[in-house]
């Protein structure tokens, strides 16, 4: 048998009928290696049943005998109860089945059956009886050898699929093709990392001697996952990597000197090696793609103008993309100050320039003078004609989807593409979705930085939260009140953003409060935005818009809103905000009513600032589709390994993948050939798009 064969679709098969198919579909079964891998939800030692006589009287049991009595169904208040009496050698024992009508054509006297349910006395009768929840068939000897002194496996099941279905079918693969399975990794690599050969491990998963044996027949099959996604990431990758272009960012004017003199700090050592990294990228001649990593307020923005200069002082335009339009403006804004006076041209792109103003901009960007072109989404919404575009930044990426990423690489003539992120990204993610990027990390702040101190309060203790910030305002500091948008689309969370906007005002008469939100006019938020950075607010009432790469350092306190509502990674991103200054600042959680999950969360914020740890810990409470949404993530859905409790594989699978990919970078070697098939027949673009 080889690979394909293996890789079959499950139907058309003698086994299989187009209904059986759709119904193992939803267990995302579509070949019979799909089938082979179908890990059970549990297992049942059955290796020595008690004989009925020695049930215990209540509690989970397994039973086995044959059917003496089947009594008449009887209905009642649309209750269906099936009752029957099984019998062995020590005597009987009664068994209702509740709403499993189905059954009622099988359940036939003398009939061998083996029946999984919770023991228990019939509250009428005071009888012991069992409530059946499964049931198996013995008919030969074959089921006898499967389903009694032996460890049985429970598969997970949908409508209209049973367990005696599923067993049948993989025994028939046991039977059949799981001995002749290939096994892709070569037995040199199995042997170095202690892993089980292939068919060696199918075979545990469904037959295992002991009830310990299918973990490390899992472990195979996970590993097999990791590997298989973390080599197309590896592969592609070195596709990207190796991708030549033209453009040598190679500096021709002293613009970065320049740069850096007028800056009222030294950059950090951090600042300067992502900066060397790009450097190296720039001028090598391959594309770079590479993502930098820093928490809130390490100063991200000073790298990204340095790598914009490398692309203008070299004669090409770069374009630099921020998720909202707040932030566009503001990298705008600072950008054109710092950057005219060095005699650097900037430009932003929004969807509101009026039709004569964009026209003369759209001009603008296709002159052959290098240009710095700043925008949102609608970047690669509706593509723009920009002359030479040499760089392409991505700011705050986390906040972009990645089909919108690789969209953005693929345009123009190959630019250099840098991405930041300040969501701290967990490792699990560096190792999945963000595998084919190169990373530098800014792991440290700025000297002087205070980090904020964070309490958690009460809706009813609005009136304190109020004189907190009044005292604040009297000292000539500024304070941010947030409140939660979960969808854009929501009536109700504006509302009460603007309702506490009013509130706060009243409360607060001799300060200006400001209202922002996604829905105003961009001029709008502009001017709002402005003010307050100016300091003529005190006060800026808003919804989650000013979540990501605000900086306005007087802020010096934060009061969110329904905490709770927020996620972790958010609630850190937003705290971010404050704490950039020389100042000591404060952040109140005000939240009622917390669930669990949202008191642990809250916990967090309170007892670290670390966002590396918070990122983890979000990680660990909403699962990794939570997190980032699966869909937008780019995760493939992964059938057996799970990415938070199988971290180490993950890293193993990643560091086994490196060293093949750097040996071998296609797969070529003679003992590759069933694992490269194996990896080209991944399909992970139709589940994300990420890998097109
Ligand atoms: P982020 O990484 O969140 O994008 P920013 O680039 O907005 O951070 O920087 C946050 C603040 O820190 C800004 O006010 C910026 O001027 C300041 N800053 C950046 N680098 C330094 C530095 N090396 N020393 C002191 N302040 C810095
Ligand atoms: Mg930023």
């Amino acid at each position: 048998m080889n690979l394909r064969d293996w890789n079959t679709p499950i139907y058309p098969h003698r086994m299989t009928t187009p209904t059986l198919a759709q119904r193992l579909a939803k267990l995302g079964i579509g070949t019979w290696a799909e089938l082979g891998t179908l890990v059970p939800r549990t297992y049942q030692d059955r290796s020595s049943l008690p004989p009925i006589i020695r049930l215990p009287d209540d509690g989970p049991a397994v039973i086995t005998g044959r059917i003496m009595v089947v009594n008449d169904d009887m209905s009642k208040h649309r209750v269906h109860l099936l009752k029957v009496t099984v019998a062995d050698h020590t005597g009987p024992i009664d068994v209702v089945f509740f709403n499993q009508a189905y059954l009622k054509p099988i359940l036939k006297i003398g009939l061998e059956v083996v029946i999984t349910g919770k023991l228990e006395r019939n509250p009428y009768t005071h009888i012991k009886q069992l409530l059946a929840t499964e049931l198996d068939v013995i008919r030969s000897v074959k089921d006898r050898e499967q389903l009694l002194g032996c460890i049985v496996p429970i598969y997970p099941l949908t409508a209209g699929l049973y367990q005696s279905k599923i067993r049948s079918l993989i025994q028939y693969a046991l039977d059949t093709m799981v001995p002749h399975v290939p096994d892709f990794l070569p037995p040199s690599i199995r042997e170095r990392l202690n892993i089980m050969p292939l068919s060696m491990a199918i075979h545990t998963i469904h037959r295992p001697n002991t009830m310990e044996a299918p973990v490390h027949a899992r472990m195979r099959l996970v590993f097999d996952e990791f590997l298989r996604y973390q080599l197309s990431l590896l592969k592609r990758r070195h596709e990207f990597k190796r991708l030549p272009t033209p453009c040598l960012l190679t500096p021709q004017s002293d613009l970065h000197d320049r740069y850096i003199q007028q800056l009222p700090y030294t950059l950090t050592n951090a600042q300067w090696q992502s900066i060397y990294d790009i450097q190296r990228d720039v001028t090598s001649g391959i594309a770079m793609n590479r993502l930098i990593q820093g928490d809130v307020g390490s100063g991200k923005t000073d790298v990204i103008v340095m790598a914009i200069l490398m692309a203008i002082s070299a004669g090409y335009s770069a374009v630099l993309m921020a998720p909202t339009d707040v932030l566009a403006s503001q990298h705008y804004h600072k950008l054109s100050h710092a950057l005219s006076a060095i005699g650097v041209d900037t430009v932003l792109l929004k969807g509101s320039l009026k039709t004569k103003a964009k026209r003369d901009t759209l001009t603008r960007l296709k002159s052959p003078q290098p240009v710095v072109a700043i925008g949102t989404h609608s970047l690669i919404q509706d593509p723009v004609d920009i002359h030479q575009v040499g760089l392409v930044v991505i700011d705050e990426q986390h906040r972009f989807g990645v089909q919108q990423r690789i969209r953005l690489a693929q345009k123009g003539n190959t630019p250099h593409c840098l991405y930041t992120t300040a969501t701290p990204i967990p490792r699990t993610f560096m190792l999945t979705i963000y595998g084919e990027l190169e990373k530098s990390i800014i792991s440290e702040m700025p000297p002087g930085r205070i980090p904020a101190t964070t309490i958690r309060m009460r809706m009813s203790q609005l009136d304190e939260v109020i004189s907190i910030m009044s005292e604040r305002l009297q000292q000539g500091q500024q304070v941010y009140v947030v409140y939660p948008l979960i969808e854009a689309s929501s009536k109700l969370d504006l509302a009460s953003a603007i309702e506490g906007h009013a509130d706060i005002q009243s409360r607060l008469p001799q300060h200006q409060v400001g209202l922002l939100h996604g829905k105003l006019p961009v001029a709008d938020k502009d001017r709002i935005m402005s003010q307050f950075k100016q300091g003529e607010m005190g006060v800026l009432v808003s919804t989650t818009v000013i979540e990501v790469g605000v900086d306005v350092p007087n802020a010096t306190m934060m009061v969110i809103m329904n905490a709770e509502r927020f996620g972790l990674s958010q609630l850190h991103q937003l705290r971010g905000r404050i704490g950039r200054g020389v100042l000591q600042s404060t952040c109140i959680l005000v939240a009622d009513r917390l669930s669990d999950i949202s008191k642990k969360r809250l916990d967090a914020m309170v007892h670290t600032n670390n966002g590396f740890e918070l990122a983890e810990l979000d990680l660990k409470l909403r699962g990794p589709g939570e997190v980032l949404g699966v869909r937008q993530s780019g995760l493939p859905q992964f059938r057996v390994a799970d990415l938070v409790k199988d971290e180490p594989l993950l890293v193993l699978a990643r560091k086994v993948g490196i060293k093949m990919i750097e040996t071998d970078p296609t797969l070529q070697h003679p003992s590759f050939v069933a694992l490269r098939e194996w990896v080209d027949s991944a399909d992970y673009v139709s589940e994300s798009g990420h890998l097109n």
